[in-house]
């Protein structure tokens, strides 16, 4: 498995922009940018850290894949304008990269949204923001009359994708999915995103896959999760469903080491972990080299790659 783009290393602390300084630099889109909204690894709310999501900010418009726990709230933080969202990509329905579809919309339309907004992933999107959307009906009907809201429910196309392929293309970006391999579940995305200025690919959850290399070839960032296998059993011990939480991990996952070895050095320009364990990984991946053989940075929120 390997990716054959030959290009310069950027420097972690180039890309590493602090939250004030990055709040002006998504918004001011000079180009298009990638921010890490949620890098936490499974359901569990965690104290300093939030579930899957990223950000894509191009040609004004804010493209969301995955909406683990929080996302609102930490696009708040990196200074994303909720009135900006324009689509939200699904890569597959855990709850850790769904759970906040619905409540990201409902926030962002709170917040002064008037214009549409696709979402797009695997069924059922369909069913899920029509039961969403009746959850909330009182609230939403309420604000409609009272507040002189525009509806929302106009505002939300669901698009259901059934596998790999071209997904939808307007004047900033080409969007295309890939089949990653993620079992127990049906069908799980990854997305790869082509501006005119760079490529940036999202696994979401998977075990080394050879459709997640290919959709990745020549591109400038590669977003992919990764865990620590000999360290699951140790950090799930106090659980009392430890043995089965385990074993699921382990069977549909990646480890550091897979992500590590399925990549050349300078291979693709940088290759963000989105690890559940930060400490342990980065422990993991100076011991084995693998910060130094260049391009692969471990991801945490609101990093702006905006030197890959
Ligand atoms: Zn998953």
């Amino acid at each position: 498995m390997q990716w054959d783009r030959r290009s310069t290393l950027a420097a972690l602390a180039a890309a590493a922009v602090p939250i004030p300084a990055l709040a002006s630099a998504a918004v001011e889109l000079g180009g298009t940018k990638l921010v890490l909204l949620g890098t936490a690894g499974g359901p569990r709310v965690r104290k300093n850290r939030s579930g899957s999501a990223q950000a894509i900010v191009s040609g004004g418009n804010i493209y969301v894949i995955d909406c683990g726990y929080g996302v609102a709230r930490q696009m708040v933080l990196a200074g994303l304008d909720l009135k900006r969202l324009r689509h939200i990509f699904i890569t597959h329905h855990h709850s850790d990269h769904d759970i906040d579809l619905g409540p990201l919309l409902q926030l962002a339309w709170l917040t002064g949204l008037t214009t549409a907004v696709d979402c797009w992933g695997p069924p059922p999107m369909h069913k899920m923001i029509a039961d969403y959307l009746k959850y909330e009906a009182y609230d939403i009907g309420v604000r409609q009359r009272d507040e002189g809201r525009v509806p929302l429910r106009p505002l939300i196309h669901s698009h259901e994708i059934h596998g790999g392929g071209p997904v939808m293309h307007n004047a900033q970006l080409r969007v295309t999915a890939a089949r990653v391999i993620h079992p127990p579940i049906d069908l799980a995305l990854a997305y790869r995103f082509d501006a005119t200025d760079r490529s940036i690919v999202i696994s979401g959850d998977t075990r080394p896959s050879d459709e997640l290399i290919r959709l990745a070839k020549d591109a400038d960032v590669l977003v992919h999760e990764a865990m620590m296998p000999d360290r699951v059993s140790q950090l799930l011990r106090s659980l009392p469903n430890q043995r089965a939480l385990a074993r699921s991990v382990l069977w549909h996952h990646s480890s550091a080491e897979e992500v590590g070895r399925s990549r050349r050095p300078r291979a693709s320009r940088c290759s963000s972990f989105r690890i559940s364990f930060p400490p342990t990984i980065r422990m993991f991946l100076t011991t084995n080299g693998l910060l130094q053989r260049g391009g692969i940075i471990p991801a945490r929120s609101w990093l702006a790659a905006t030197s890959c």
